[in-house]
């Protein structure tokens, strides 16, 4: 029994509290309203099917509240943490927010624009195709969103993790970002070359082919590369590159015989112009491989 149903509805009881912690409750169904509370913790309080408008209220966490849909718009709330809370089809767009964390939010669309937001935890919404682009954010933590295809270009982001979106095509040049985890993204051909980043996770990317070489790295990742060929040594240490370099080349090989069955059937007059035709086919590979990639296969023919 927590604190509220000790009450047992003489509610006056909370009076003058700045603080309630009543998680882990099944019994509880409703949260009285209480003048002055700034801070709320109902995590997992499994009965609960609304949250009352508290004015002052500052900090909520109501994270595994699985009966609940709706979450009020409390002016001057900072910390709102609602993750697991399946019956959430929205989150309220509160000016001030600081910190948001909706993990695993199995009805969630949509994020707000919420200016002035610092951290965002949307990890494992199922149904959320695309990240705010918010100034403001300096962490982003958007792993495992299956729908996500891009990555909003942020400056001033620091920390971002987007592991696991297996159709994230893209990963935007993010001036100032120090720490990135795109682990598991299969679709992921690039990562740009980031001045000062300090941490990169990019283990088990088939599409990478490259990884750059940022001095001052502290840490690097990539184990689980097949394709990667090029990149600083510790990072081709990571990876059988021998193995790495016969896949590439068997790729490079399927495109070029794509192109030429292309060619042959589009009647181009491949023998008239041959230079031009390999300088097409060449210009192509760079901009699906990378240039460096591709001047490497060559050499090593
Ligand atoms: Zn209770």
């Amino acid at each position: 029994m927590c604190i509220i149903c000790k009450c047992n509805g003489d509610y006056q009881k909370l009076r003058g509290h700045r603080e309630l912690y009543c998680s882990g409750c099944s019994g509880l169904t409703q949260i009285p309203y209480i003048e002055g509370l700034q801070i709320l913790d109902c995590d997992n309080c499994t009965g609960l099917t609304e949250i009352p408008y508290i004015e002052g209220l500052q900090i909520l966490y109501c994270d595994g509240c699985t009966l609940l849909t709706e979450i009020p718009h409390i002016e001057g709330l900072q910390v709102l943490c609602c993750s697991h809370c399946p019956g959430l089809t929205q989150i309220p767009h509160v000016e001030g927010l600081k910190k948001l964390v909706c993990q695993c939010c199995l009805g969630l669309t949509q994020i707000p624009h919420i200016e002035g937001l610092q951290e965002l935890a949307c990890n494992s919404c199922p149904l959320l195709t695309e990240v705010p682009h918010i100034k403001s954010l300096q962490e982003l933590y958007c792993w495992n969103c299956p729908k996500i295809t891009r990555i909003p270009r942020i400056e001033g982001l620091q920390h971002l993790d987007c592991d696991r979106c297996p159709i994230l095509t893209e990963m935007p040049y993010i001036e100032g970002l120090r720490e990135l985890d795109c682990t598991n993204c299969p679709e992921l051909t690039q990562i740009p070359h980031i001045e000062g980043l300090q941490k990169l996770r990019c283990d088990n990317c088939p599409g990478l082919t490259e990884v750059p070489h940022v001095e001052g790295l502290k840490k690097l990742f990539c184990r689980d590369c097949p394709y990667l060929v090029s990149g600083p040594p510790r990072a081709l240490e990571q990876v059988n590159l021998q193995e790495n370099f016969q896949r590439v080349k068997k790729r490079l090989r399927g495109i070029i015989c794509t192109l030429q069955v292309f060619c042959e059937e589009q009647r181009f007059p491949i023998h008239e112009f041959p230079d031009s035709l390999q300088v097409g086919t060449l210009k192509t590979l760079e901009q699906v491989f990378g240039t460096t990639v591709v001047q490497r296969c060559m050499i090593q023919q």
